[in-house]
């Protein structure tokens, strides 16, 4: 190596940031194919997580982010990232239909972006390679202007054959190697003194193609990349393309070639290949899902909605208790289409995660009220402890920490006759403005076997006992483990038959100190004192029309609201045109004319005033309400199906509160 040259390239720590596991799994794949020992590779599923990590480790100094990961959408993960290290390589991996946002990340210093589709064995080294040495030029010709590169051309060529990874020869017709580089004898794994024995067509396969590849040369003095196979020593073959030019001198006649190993390509394309197959299924499922669960949350609707409703008329004893049954029946019902929906978001590696600041105590006392019903069914102890030094404001997905803990408190009841349940709260690490905190559920029920008990994670997994026959669906513990384990804890079990369990897991969470600003009060109608609510209702299905109508005259005198029943878009809009309103709840799925389009025709067709009435969508798509889709029709917010009385209410006097008096 001449001493004026750059110096050889060391492979740097890559730190992948990506949420998408067959995303990481594809570009480890990659990376380790090119040559990255895998000890130099490590990937944190979330920025905060990495923020964490990268604390521990600096010597991780350059990374893959994807503008995908939940906590640091599009730029705002990059921005995080940069504003606590500076000196760090940033290479962001957009989304191809994202294209635009990779200019914005280097724009806001990041030093490359890569598109995900393109992502391959060959680009991505040389990418992140390119990405590093660039920067450290950048750097070394800031401090000092001293180093400058000059190599002269025959040098040049020189290295150019020396390191090149393709390999380069020349030969004669029947394949007697003249010169060749390193990377040629490493190909075809022959030593360098075995090489020269040999004629290194003989092990080209096939033979129709070795012959067909030479015809071509001799008969248009070059080929371009012609694909073949090449047949090591040790008896395993690559695939190859070779590009070869004639060379014909009075002294020579032969052929100088160049020969591509593509074999690690091309199982990075089968394996992209597979992965598009995967996701395209997984959509599948996914909508067969979504669909399902709407046909199944519709007529749930019309059960829960009117045993409710039932429930608060005059009833014997006897039929409260049938009435009662049909309720929780419905609620159950519920639970396990909301908990089929999560497995099947778990599966299709679809999980988002939604970190705000949350008032954890609060979150814990709402559990507990929650909870102490069915306790107090079966006589149990319920004990909530949080151990000093656990903050109250932290920043996390406050759903889905309630979904696990739920969970978990529920099986300790379900599985427990006598004495009680304890959830523990307390501090395991603390570090600037992060906390660990671990969180155990234990109870005094009737245990796992020891020989169960490593099964009992997995999807499905029933554990009966002799004559018992205990409620369940086996999805409440893996929801849980997923959950814990994508926000980067962990989650396990202790368990003795006859005595109990103990259940815990920890979680690494932002502490806070926000001021949470008082939730607006809702005015309720008797209040507003301005004439009663007008309330247009727009549903084509009859029983669901009856279920909110009854719902809603329950709650207010008929003298504080009017209600208007519109069948479908078309009337609504008719009717609107004739008359005021104060708020509309409005279905989605109508026929005619849907919601969505009736909403656009009031927004953008009607006069002022009547184009800003509050509109709130009522629809039995739970991801119609968590995307927020119905935000981009122009609706105000969203009650889902069936409906909680309380939030209904609350919704309706907020809105028109704020649009009969604040307006
Ligand atoms: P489900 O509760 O719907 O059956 P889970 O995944 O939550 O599904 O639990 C799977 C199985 O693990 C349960 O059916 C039960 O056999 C066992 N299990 C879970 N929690 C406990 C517990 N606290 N005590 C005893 N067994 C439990």
């Amino acid at each position: 190596m001449p001493s004026n040259s750059l110096s050889p390239f060391i492979s740097p720590f890559i730190l992948l940031i990506e949420d998408n596991k067959s995303d990481i799994d594809l570009v480890k794949n990659n990376l380790a194919q090119s040559g990255v020992l895998r000890n130099h590779l490590s990937a944190c599923q979330s920025i905060k997580q990495a923020i964490f990590f990268l604390r521990e480790y600096p010597e991780f100094s350059t990374i893959l982010l994807s503008t995908t990961v939940s906590d640091g959408n599009g730029i705002v993960g990059l921005q995080k990232l940069i504003a606590e290290f500076p000196n760090k390589i940033i290479i962001v991996l957009a989304e191809k239909e994202h294209q635009d946002l990779g200019v914005s990340c280097i724009k806001a210093g990041a030093q490359d972006f890569l598109l995900k589709e393109l992502l391959e064995v060959s680009s991505i080294y040389p990418n992140i390679r390119f990405a590093v040495e660039r920067t450290q030029q950048f750097q070394a010709s800031l401090s000092e202007k001293t180093n400058k590169v000059k190599l002269n051309s025959q040098q040049l060529y020189q290295d150019i054959f020396n390191n090149s990874k393709d390999a380069i020869y020349i030969c004669n017709l029947e394949g007697r190697l003249v010169d060749f580089n390193q990377a040629t004898f490493e190909l075809f794994a022959f030593s360098e003194e075995e090489l020269l024995e040999i004629e290194v067509h003989d092990l080209f396969h096939t033979k129709e193609k070795k012959r067909e590849f030479l015809y071509a040369l001799v008969a248009s003095g070059s080929v371009t990349e012609f694909p073949i196979g090449i047949e090591q020593k040790n008896g395993k073959s690559r695939q190859c393309l070779i590009s070869a030019k004639m060379i014909n001198t009075p002294e020579f006649t032969g052929y100088s070639g160049v020969i591509r190993d593509i074999t690690e390509q091309q199982k990075a394309n089968d394996l992209r290949k597979a992965r598009d197959i995967a996701r395209q299924s997984a959509k599948m499922k996914e909508q067969f899902i979504a669909n399902i669960s709407h046909e199944m949350r519709t007529p749930m609707n019309a059960i829960w909605g009117m045993s409710n409703l039932v429930m608060q008329t005059k009833l014997s004893a006897e039929q409260r208790n049938y009435v009662s049954t049909i309720q929780q029946s419905s609620e159950l019902l519920l639970g396990v289409v909301n908990d089929i929906l999560t497995i099947s978001e778990i599966q299709n590696s679809q999980l988002k995660f939604d970190y705000k600041f949350f008032d954890l105590y609060e979150l814990l006392h709402n559990l507990l009220n929650v909870i102490q019903f069915k306790a107090g069914e079966k006589s149990l102890q319920l004990l909530l402890q949080i151990k000093e030094g656990v903050p109250r404001i932290v920043h996390g997905d406050k759903q889905r920490l309630n979904q696990i803990l739920y969970n978990l408190a529920l099986n300790g009841i379900k599985f427990t006759e006598k004495g009680g349940i304890t959830i523990d709260i307390e501090n395991l690490n603390e570090s600037n403005d992060f906390v660990q905190l671990k969180f155990t559920v234990k109870d005094t029920g009737i245990g796992i076997p020891s020989d169960k008990i490593d099964a009992i994670f997995e999807t499905f997994t029933l554990i009966r006992e002799e004559g018992v026959d205990h409620e369940g669906k086996g999805l409440g513990l893996p929801i849980a483990k997923n959950l814990v384990e994508q926000q980067g804890g962990k989650i396990g079990v202790k368990s003795e038959v006859g005595k109990g369990s103990e259940f815990y897991f920890d979680l690494l969470f932002e502490i806070g100190e926000e001021v949470f600003p008082e939730p607006i009060q809702a005015k309720s109608a008797a209040t507003l004192d301005k004439g009663a609510i007008r309330i247009l209702l727009v549903e084509d299905h009859k029983m669901n029309q009856l279920v909110a109508i009854k719902s809603l005259e329950k709650y207010w005198p008929t003298t504080a609201i009017e209600i208007t029943v519109a069948n479908d878009g078309r009337e609504a809009i008719n009717i609107l045109a004739e008359k005021d309103f104060d708020i509309i709840l409005m279905d989605i799925q109508m026929p005619n004319m849907n919601g969505y389009e009736a909403t656009a025709h009031i927004r953008h067709k009607m006069p002022p005033k009547k184009a800003e009435i509050p509109i709130l969508a009522m629809t039995a798509h739970a991801h119609v309400a968590k995307n927020e889709k119905f935000r981009d029709h122009g609706m105000d917010d969203c009650i889902l199906k069936p409906f909680e009385p309380k939030e209904l209410f609350k919704k309706i006097t907020e809105y028109t509160f704020k649009y009969k008096v604040l307006a």
